[in-house]
This record gives C-alpha cells, structure tokens and sequence, in this order.
C-alpha cells in the first residue's frame, strides 16, 4: 500500500531523511519511535504530501506523492492525518467541523455526511458533544473528534503524529482505546508515538527512527525484548 524508497529530505543544510526505506502493506499498524528531532514528524508529512522530498520515491496507494502529475487532492482524501494539537476549527461544533470536508471535497450530499458523523460519533463515544464547539471539549474529546474528522473522509490509511502528547496523562486512554479499535476493524495506520505501551501492544511493526534513518525495525517483541542495534537500546533504556 505505501512503499518508500531512499526518502532524502533536507531543510537548507540539515539532512533531516537521510535514505528511508521501507513498503507498508495493508492493514499493518506501525509504531515509530524515536527521539525527538530524529525525522519523525517530517517523515510522516512527507508521505501526506505536506513536504516535498529532497530525493526519492514514495507512492501511497499507487500515487506517486512527489509526481507533479499526482493530483494532491486525490491523495490526500484517501490518506487520514492526526497532529498532535487538534487543530479542529474553533468557530465550527462538532458536527460543521465533521461535515465540512466530505460536502466540499467529496461533494457529500449534507444528509448523507450528517448521517456518517452521526455514526463516526457514536464510535468514539461522543454523540452527545455533536452540537458543542472544540472549546467546550476537554482535549481527549478533541482529539477523538479529530479522529472522527479524518475518518469522514473514508481514508484507506491513517498517519498519527504523537496524537497524545499534548494531552494530560488521563485523557490519553481515551484516545488510545479509539486508536485500538480502529486497529482491529484493520486499519492501515503508521503512529508515531511516545507510548511504548500501545506500540508493543498493537502494532505489527516497530520501526525505530534516529539520525534520520531506520535503525531497527520489527515485531514489538524483536524491538522491545530483543533489541541489536546500540541507538535502539540506549532510546528504550530511556523511555521505558
Ligand atoms: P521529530 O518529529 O522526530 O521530533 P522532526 O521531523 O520534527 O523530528 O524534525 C527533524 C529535524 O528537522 C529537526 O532538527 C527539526 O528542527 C528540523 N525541521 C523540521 N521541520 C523543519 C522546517 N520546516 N524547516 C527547517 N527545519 C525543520
Ligand atoms: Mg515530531
């Protein structure tokens, strides 16, 4: 479904990517991990088209994402992205924020959309906030909303940055229990995350990211149990 290859990308004279490569087959879920600064975040805007690449390949359900030809739009509807600030729009509830993509980008009929967040909601257990503006919301609710937001739009994968890191260590449950469902409908997924727990516990593939290049990649158990590389060890022996 997503496979990349020698992904170089530079900003100025920093060599953030410095050769990436590595195919995602459907319905896998990857954790990324790594320390901050490695290339995470930028790796993951590079496959949304959110960056352009210094040199490389990546094609995401058969588009080419650097191919000036590739209509951006197109892939952006069928890939689903969650930042780690909510980034909902303030002046819109619930419901306009989930509605307004689909009608406007996919030409949903408004029925049709209100239906499909009406269903979204229910799913991350917040139908009840449907008319509610995000500053009304505590932050966990937020991001479940912005999850939902992506979802509208019928996406094949779905990228987190650090969905949880701004949140207060009690709504990260929340989040992470909507993450896990999400997982086992088989979703297609690539998380980037401090949250070594759900990594080892839902994740297929553990790929960890240092100095812009993957350093070690594998099951949960090969990563967290069985590490080879030094950079790998040093990181966990850090965060766990
Ligand atoms: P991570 O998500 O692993 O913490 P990032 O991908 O955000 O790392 O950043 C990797 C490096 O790229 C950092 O040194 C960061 O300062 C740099 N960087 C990221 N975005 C930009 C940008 N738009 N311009 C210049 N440097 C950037
Ligand atoms: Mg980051």
């Amino acid at each position: 479904m997503i496979h990349i290859k020698n992904l170089q990308k530079q900003f100025g004279d920093i060599h953030v990517l410095r050769g990436i490569t590595c195919d995602i087959q459907e319905k896998e879920v990857i954790s990324i991990i790594g320390p901050s600064g490695s290339g995470k975040s930028t790796f993951l805007r590079c496959i949304n088209a959110l960056e352009d690449i210094t040199s490389g390949e990546i094609v995401v359900n058969g588009f080419k994402v650097h191919d000036p030809k590739t209509n951006i739009n197109h892939l952006r509807e069928s890939v689903g992205m969650v930042f780690q600030r909510f980034n909902l729009f303030p002046h819109m509830t619930v419901l306009q924020n989930l509605i307004l993509a689909p009608m406007d980008v996919k030409k949903m009929a408004k029925t049709d959309a209100i239906a499909k967040a009406e269903s979204l909601l229910v799913k991350v257990g917040l139908i009840d906030k449907i008319d509610a503006y995000p500053s009304q919301l505590s932050g966990g609710q937020q991001q479940r909303v912005a999850i939902a937001r992506a979802l509208m739009m019928e996406p094949t994968v779905m990228l987190f940055d650090e969905p949880t890191s701004a949140l207060d260590p009690e709504l990260v449950g929340e989040v992470l229990a909507v993450m896990k469902s999400l997982a086992q409908e088989g979703m297609t997924m690539i998380v980037v995350t401090h949250e070594m727990g759900f990594a080892r516990e839902m994740s297929s593939r553990v790929i960890f990211i240092d100095q812009g290049i993957i350093q070690e990649q594998g099951s949960p158990e090969q990563i967290f149990k069985y590490p080879q590389n030094e950079r790998t060890k040093l990181f966990l022996s850090k965060v766990l």
